[in-house]
């Protein structure tokens, strides 16, 4: 692995920080008081060609890889643009399953579009089967050269505005599959549709991004809609799910640092004492320690991206890299919070809503205890923690 960085690489590092200086904390705050979408920072990056940093060069895009795609989100979050969330929506459950499983008819249909800034989504997480996805209850059967798909999802970002949705179901019901991982099939789904409705679930944070429950009944999609195969969808699905880990430690190294960054820079300026509080070591120790976190996080979660790039397999480092890039930005984040005093509190100074953000890292794309109890299993070869049966 080279740690120097490509003419490329550094090209998009400089262009994320151009764009995040436009769109910076002032702008995420606005908008997410008014709990609206940064229509101008998406347009921005799309017009940049960042919605197209992992469609192949083939098919309109920049052809490059999750190496580039995580300094562009890490860059732009390090600065405080939030828009990193938005483009991991679009590039992971939109890009990914229909570049590696997609026949011809679909990458021509889908890529050029997404890279042009085509917004997805995915619908995975339902009701009932959270962490436990093969407990998938969505139910696609087979009518002539159609599907009809009924079922419900939760939590589902962007389905109130993606133009693609990613969604899994079942096409054999749990019990009468094979496999327990058999019977699971991944549909592309052109949005808006009649039989897809949504509700906008009220949020903790991050509210210029709407998550949704979303409804379908008698959803109708012909039968090249599948992408990859029918009921052998769950191994498609992890190659989703995989790449998500890899965004989601890449925006947590990029908050992480945006917070410490504004902490850093207080604890020099503030002074109550007749010292800069950052020469207390209360104040500079958790400092020093978050940010020595958050450069081995970094190292790690470039590690799972060369990984992915080179083919090679990467679930150990994907979830190692996510859980530490989680955790060092929940501390960096607090030690911004605690930095800041009761200024921490105001909501003009970023840090409480930083504070806020941060909080979802433990909990989705995948929780913190399933990310160790999948390394504890599946790596260090340990007996099951949880049943999935
Ligand atoms: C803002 C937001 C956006 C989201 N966006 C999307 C999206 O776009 N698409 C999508 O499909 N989903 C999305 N999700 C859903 C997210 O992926 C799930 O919330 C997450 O996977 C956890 O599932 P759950 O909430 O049902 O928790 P549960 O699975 O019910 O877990 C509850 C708690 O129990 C723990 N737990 C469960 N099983 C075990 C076990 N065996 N061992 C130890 N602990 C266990 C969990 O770690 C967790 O702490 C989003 C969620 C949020 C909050």
């Amino acid at each position: 692995m080279d740690f120097e960085e490509t003419e490329e690489q550094k090209m998009i590092a400089d262009t994320s920080r151009e764009i995040a200086g436009e769109f910076g904390p002032d702008y995420w705050l606005e908008k997410e008081e008014e709990g609206e979408f940064g229509q101008e920072c998406w347009d921005t990056l799309v017009k940049n060609n960042f919605t197209g940093i992992l469609v192949p060069e083939d098919y309109e895009g920049e052809g490059m890889g999750m190496l580039e795609f995580s300094i562009a989100v890490d860059e732009l979050a390090s600065m405080g643009c939030a828009a990193g969330w938005y483009l991991g929506i679009n590039a992971i459950f939109g890009v990914t399953p229909v570049k590696k499983f997609g026949t011809e008819e679909q990458k021509e249909k889908y890529l050029p579009k997404l890279a042009k800034g085509m917004e997805a989504c995915m619908a995975l997480t339902e009701p009932d089967s959270g962490s436990n996805t093969l407990n998938t209850k969505t139910l696609a059967v087979k009518e002539g050269d159609e599907y009809v798909i009924n079922g419900q999802k939760m939590f589902i970002s962007h389905a109130d505005r993606a133009n693609l949705m990613l969604l899994i179901t079942r096409t054999t019901p749990r019990e009468k599959a094979e496999r327990k991982t058999s019977g699971i099939t991944l549909f592309l789904v052109d949005l808006p549709d009649k039989s897809v409705t949504c509700e906008s679930i009220p949020k903790h944070a991050m509210n210029y991004s709407h998550t949704c429950s979303v409804f379908i009944d008698d959803l109708r999609v012909p039968e090249d809609a599948v992408v990859g195969e029918v009921d052998e969808g769950w191994w498609a699905a992890t190659e989703v799910l995989n790449p998500e880990r890899m965004w989601g430690a890449s925006l947590g190294c990029g908050l992480g640092t945006c917070a410490l960054n504004y902490a850093i820079d207080y604890a020099k300026k503030r002074n109550v004492f007749g010292d800069p509080i950052g020469s207390y070591q209360g104040i500079q120790l958790p400092i020093a320690n978050a940010w020595t976190k958050i450069q081995a996080a970094r190292l790690l979660t470039r590690k799972g991206a060369y990984l992915h790039d080179k083919g090679e397999f990467y679930l150990d480092v994907a979830n190692a890299a996510k859980h530490v890039a989680t955790d060092a930005a929940t501390d960096a984040c607090w030690t911004a919070v605690q930095t800041f005093g009761g200024y921490g509190f105001a909501k003009e100074q970023h840090v409480e809503r930083w504070w806020r953000e941060v909080q979802l890292m433990r909990l989705a794309p995948i929780t913190g205890q399933l990310e160790l109890a999948l390394i504890g299993q599946h790596i260090l070869g340990l007996p099951k923690s949880f049943r999935t049966v």
